[in-house]
């Protein structure tokens, strides 16, 4: 489509999404934009939609695609894909794209937090002190320094998780089976088996998309020989580790602390078990939650919109690799 600029093309935007973003992309004097308040879009009319900018809390599957037909492009400025059924966008002729450079340095932060946050045991000696218990023994920590880093999924993420674990002098280790020997060698991170990196990691964090391979790729069967006394980290998503089988092996003290910022269903209910145990801290899934990551995935995703409908122009496609489009999740979201 789009050097015709005399017809204008409706794009729909829903959740968040920033101000300074909204009036670059409201300027285009070929663009028609709408906000949505809803994120659930299954009662909204999309039939006359061209565009559409959406986060991970919106589910697009092949329903949505009947409803509307007139889609050529969908922006999430987001660096997960998981909530968008590819398959389906494929058949129907659908652009998808993300914006995975946006979140890199916010979603490292947060695993960050979480690492420090259970390796110091910041969250249970604020608890404490809160509470008016000054007791520096029950809340002994552990020095990073010296101790092994496991890094499963040496993508973006992950590699910039590395340079910060390198710098506490940490001896770096991963598991990506779809990562170039180059990445490693100029990561500086020494490439391991996954049974390895279970067995040999102090700190060990998950940031792998979710695949049919990574859903539930933690598990009883692998809770069984980790590492005793590990820190476990996830901030990619929830279903990559299995939520139950971790709380076993929470219950037999297999676990030193566990940092989660995603999970299997979210928002986390209220009964789960994960909120009881003083080990286990947990975030909202904001990983991507900084204003600055927030102002980037906005204008990223703007800016691609307009490159689309000026001149048919894409970046960041997805699925992004090939070999992992065999893995996509079958889509099994109401
Ligand atoms: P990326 O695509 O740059 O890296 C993912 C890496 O995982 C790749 O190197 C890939 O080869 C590897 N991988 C794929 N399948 C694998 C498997 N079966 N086993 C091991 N490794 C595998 O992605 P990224 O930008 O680093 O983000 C990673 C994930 O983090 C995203 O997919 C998203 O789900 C999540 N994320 C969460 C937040 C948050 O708010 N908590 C924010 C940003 C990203």
């Amino acid at each position: 489509m789009s050097s015709d600029k005399t017809e204008k093309k409706n794009i729909l935007i829903t959740d968040r999404f920033s101000h300074e973003a909204f009036l670059t992309l409201s300027q285009q004097p070929f663009l028609q934009v709408h906000k949505t308040p809803f994120t659930d879009l299954r009662e909204v009319d999309v039939s006359d939609v061209h565009g559409l900018i959406t986060r991970s809390r919106t589910l697009i599957d092949d329903k949505f695609f009947s409803r509307a037909k007139k889609l050529q492009v969908i922006i999430t400025a987001t660096s997960g894909f998981d909530h968008i059924d590819l398959k389906a966008a494929e058949k129907w002729g659908v652009t998808v794209m993300f914006t995975p450079n946006a979140n890199i340095e916010s979603a490292t932060q947060q695993t960050w937090a979480l690492v420090l946050a259970c390796a110091n045991k910041i969250s249970q000696a604020h608890r404490a002190l809160k509470a008016g218990t000054w007791d520096r023994d029950a809340v002994t920590g552990f020095e990073l320094n010296k101790k092994t880093y496991g890094i499963v999924g040496l993508g973006r993420i992950g590699r910039r998780v590395s340079e910060i674990a390198q710098a506490f002098g940490m001896n770096v280790i991963a598991y990506d089976p779809y990562c170039e020997e180059a990445q490693f060698r100029d990561s500086g991170v020494e490439r391991v088996a996954y049974e390895e990196i279970l067995k040999g990691s102090d700190v060990l964090s998950f940031h792998v998309p979710l695949t049919t391979e990574t859903h539930h790729m933690l598990n009883r069967s692998h809770f069984e020989y980790i590492h005793r006394g590990m820190i476990l980290v996830n901030t990619s998503r929830g279903s990559v580790v299995h939520e139950q089988d971790l709380c076993e092996a929470l219950e037999n003290n297999w676990i030193a602390g566990v940092g989660l910022d995603v999970f299997e269903k979210e928002p986390l209910p209220r009964n789960s078990k994960l909120l009881n145990y003083p080990n286990v801290v947990v975030t909202p899934h904001c990983g991507a939650n900084t204003q600055d990551a927030f102002a980037k995935a906005s204008e990223q995703a703007a800016l691609k919109m307009i490159r689309f409908f000026v001149d048919s122009s894409t970046s960041d496609t997805l699925p992004p690799k090939a070999a992992w489009y065999g893995a996509l999740p079958p889509w099994k979201k109401d």
